[in-house]
């Protein structure tokens, strides 16, 4: 017998329905349920509305009630676009060169940077890395994130890359949060690759691309743009091979260098990620185009750098999500929610736009239509934050943490 539960009363039920995909948004534009309640059958929501009336109004099914008894406000479970969660090792040592001043090359010099977690994931096992991954997608569910997107990019040959893409497809099989993989084999070129960067990606795509095609293990395809990684041409080239081999792409870009927008709007991807060094014009275009622009605060929080101009995106009509970038190098920390709201008081975004970029807007950055929305047909996944006032999540800069966590409808959160 299929099963209808209503969970509920919220204090105040925040569904984010009937925001726009572009563009500023007015917290006055959030549409808030008092007393509110969820309906779900079979992971999905059937019926938001008023908690009592739902009751009554299914109480002649095989109805359960998911009764909460504590003042809490709902949000939707959030959608991290942007992480690099699958690696092994850790940069501490980095962290305390850059405290001390030292350069990137210096750091790298003194036995730091990528390279040294490339050289720790690829000696690290399959059963290493999921144990990782999974410790760090939990501590993330915990948090609300019910949806995540991981990258491979820390191994930079074929077996390592398929190694990493093959560890996020098995860890999604046996946690209740969604892992959404990309490959990120053109992350970098690796020091033991012999040949020019143009060479590393063109082996990439005659030698990785169609195994990741044959044994399904990614339908994303993203490249770092930057000085030390690959240039705008050399992205293009690559770009434009996985295009037609079918993949969505993705791009790293205008973190310290612009260019990548502009490559991201004439191909079509599906977002540009980072910005922190974007101009008006590319902003022009993002603006005309259905690219998400996804920006990183934990990047910037990470570096010591400024953030991406979130405000300036907002107001010329982009659409923008909100990314950790949760990685051992640049973004350690991996807190959605802190990082949102600093960056929301340091661009001066609302509150609507922030938990926007948290939640549907960044859904449509991986392409996902069916969460991010609290409403019919939509995945109930929901993050519940013990308060009766939902201003009050963004307001503690993230230390406000959900007390409940569910995910198609089960309360998933785990005490770790
Ligand atoms: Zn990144």
């Amino acid at each position: 017998m299929i099963k209808t539960k209503i969970i509920g009363p919220f204090v105040q039920l925040l569904t984010m329905d009937n925001i726009p995909l572009k563009g500023s948004v007015n917290d006055s534009q959030l549409e808030i349920i008092p007393n509110g309640g969820v309906v779900v059958c079979e992971g999905k929501i059937v019926k938001t509305g008023n908690f009592e009336q739902l009751c009554y109004e299914f109480r002649d099914q095989h109805t359960i009630i998911d009764r909460i008894d504590k003042d809490m406000v709902a949000i939707p479970g959030m959608v991290d676009p942007h992480t690099h969660i699958c690696w092994a090792g850790s940069r501490a040592m980095d962290y305390s060169l850059r405290l001390a001043g030292k350069s990137y090359l210096e750091i790298a010099q003194s036995g730091g940077g990528i390279g040294d977690t490339v050289t720790k994931t690829r000696a690290a096992t399959i059963a290493e890395l999921e144990s990782l991954l999974t410790e760090r997608a939990i501590a993330h569910l915990n948090n609300g994130v019910t949806t995540i997107e991981v990258k491979s990019g820390y191994c930079l040959n074929t077996e390592g890359e398929l190694k990493l893409l093959e560890v996020i497809g098995n860890v999604n099989k046996t946690i209740r949060v969604d892992l959404i993989s990309t490959c990120l084999a053109a992350h970098i070129k690796p020091n033991d690759f012999e040949g020019k960067p143009s060479d590393y990606l063109e082996s990439i795509v005659n030698e990785l691309l169609p195994e990741i095609k044959k044994r399904t293990l990614s339908n994303r395809i993203d490249i770092y743009i930057d000085n030390g990684a690959f240039t705008v041409n050399e992205a293009r080239v690559y770009l434009k091979h996985a295009k037609k081999m079918g993949f969505d792409l993705v791009i790293h870009g205008d973190q310290f260098t612009i260019g990548g927008s502009l490559l991201a709007c004439e191909l079509e991807a599906l977002s540009v990620d980072h910005l922190e060094a974007v101009n008006d014009l590319e902003i022009k275009l993002l603006s005309a185009s259905n690219v998400i622009s996804i920006v990183l605060p934990g990047a910037s929080l990470g570096l010591g750098c400024g953030f991406a101009p979130a405000r300036k995106l907002l107001d010329a009509g982009c659409s923008l999500a909100i990314g950790s970038d949760w990685n051992p190098g640049s973004a350690p920390m991996g807190d959605l929610l802190l990082q949102t709201a600093i960056l929301g008081i340091f661009e001066k975004m609302t509150m609507a736009e922030s938990l926007a970029g948290i939640t549907f807007r960044a859904a449509r950055a991986l392409d996902l239509t069916d969460r991010g929305i609290l409403k019919e047909r939509f995945l109930a996944d929901l993050a519940g934050f013990p308060t009766s006032d939902y201003r009050e999540i963004l307001y503690n800069q993230g230390s406000l943490k959900p007390s409940a966590v569910w995910k198609k409808g089960e309360n998933v959160r785990v005490r770790i």
